[in-house]
């Protein structure tokens, strides 16, 4: 939707025009999966899907939200009522953000919001680090908080982490923020430091599909715990702060020292080979080589595959048919169990690719995938 749809909505709702319009992508994660968390390297580049948020200051300690997406009217909060893990409705991703300013010592007093987004939800491409980002940098611009973008980003994952309550590393709300078009964003997990990487797929004559599987990860909270839990307990078995210091060349070495804690040897494997993997996109890129990333892709997906084990059938099925049917490269992406995988393909084979995921879900009874083509897009801006 529009920046002037939405301020106009804004207008309906809230009797006069709003201060300015935000924009927030969400993204999809080229290569670098579970490694946020392993203080390792992740490589997203933004959607062309957005929320936008309308939003306006207010001086009286209130906060008004309202989505064009969900069932309901305006909801009306206090700021001095808000508390972590209190909410359960989607109001806890905006509120949080605001909360996190907050607690962070911003003077912020009050805001109304009305917001529209094109980002599917649930489905691996981060709408709700659209949500948060998109807040942040409305009231950061309205309140005049003068803060950088990663520190945003920072202040969007500990709404997530401690007000909404859930556990998600720092890659989405980075990429969402701080995004640029005809780029991916080759993200240090553990210094933050970042660089611009060209990623312009259709100069090469190259596409990248994403299909959402339509798989909810519903119960992926509890396995993603887990998952943690255990490149924790390697990176303690191994005597480092994370599985990012173990290096590729001594991966053998490191897993030899394992013994027979075979989980654990299988989450490590992932993590070390998976930062080796964006490493070695990264130099592929730079070297304009966007080709030969498929096989880099498509080994990810093994390793979270067989190692990590958060694949499944669907996510599997469209792996497998597009490689098949001539794909470049293809891997789930996202935290697993569901949501969307892409496909990295010349442009002349992406009508016969998608026709072929297509068919191959239908005869497997699954629900009809969706698939779209992503553009490397811009990060988070101001409209109007
Ligand atoms: P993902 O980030 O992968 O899409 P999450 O479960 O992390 O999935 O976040 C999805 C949640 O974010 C939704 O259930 C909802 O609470 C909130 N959300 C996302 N987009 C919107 C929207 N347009 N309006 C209201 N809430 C939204
Ligand atoms: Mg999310």
């Amino acid at each position: 939707m529009g920046a002037q749809q939405v301020a106009e909505r804004f207008a309906e709702l809230y009797g006069a025009g709003p201060e300015g319009v935000w924009a927030a992508p969400g993204r999809v994660n080229l290569i670098g999966e579970h490694t946020d968390y392993n203080d390792g390297f992740v490589m997203p580049f933004a959607l062309p899907h957005q929320a936008v948020a309308a939003v306006s200051r207010r001086d009286d300690g209130v906060l008004r939200l309202h989505s064009e997406d969900v069932e309901g009217g305006v909801v009306e909060l206090r700021l001095d009522a808000l508390a972590p893990q209190t909410d359960r409705e989607w109001t806890a991703y905006p509120a949080g953000v605001v909360w996190a300013l907050r607690e962070a010592g911003h003077e912020v007093t009050g805001a109304d919001v009305h917001l529209s987004s094109t980002v599917p939800t649930g489905a691996g491409l981060s709408s709700s680090a659209a949500l948060e980002v998109v807040i942040a940098l409305a009231l950061n611009d309205l309140y005049d908080l003068g803060l950088q973008r990663w520190k945003l980003a920072r202040l969007c994952q500990r709404a997530e982490n401690v007000y909404v309550g859930a556990p998600t590393g720092i890659m989405d709300q980075t990429a969402s923020a701080c995004c640029e078009q005809g780029h991916a964003l080759f993200l240090d997990t553990r210094d933050l430091s970042q660089q611009q990487i060209p990623f312009d797929l259709v100069a090469e004559g190259l596409r990248l599909l994403v299909v959402d599987t339509r798989v909810k990860h519903a119960h992926s909270g509890g396995e993603y715990g887990k998952r943690r839990a255990g490149c924790e307990k390697g990176a303690a078995l191994l005597g480092v702060d994370a599985l990012r210091d173990i290096p590729y060349d001594g991966l053998d070495a490191a897993l030899a020292r394992l013994g027979d804690e075979e989980e654990v040897i299988r989450l490590v494997r992932h993590v070390v080979t998976e930062d080796e993997r964006v490493e070695r996109t990264v130099a592929l890129l730079r070297a304009g080589d966007t080709r030969a990333i498929g096989p880099v892709l498509t080994e990810g997906h093994a390793s979270l595959r067989d190692d990590f084990r958060i694949s499944c059938p669907e996510l599997d099925l469209v792996v497998d048919t597009a490689l098949a049917a001539g794909a470049l490269g293809a891997r789930m992406t996202g935290g697993g169990f569901g949501g969307s995988a892409i496909v990295l393909a010349e442009a002349a084979d992406v009508d016969t690719l998608t026709k072929a995921v297509e068919e191959a879900f239908a005869a497997a009874d699954f629900k009809t995938p969706r698939v779209f083509e992503a553009v490397p897009s811009a990060g988070a801006r101001r409209l109007s």
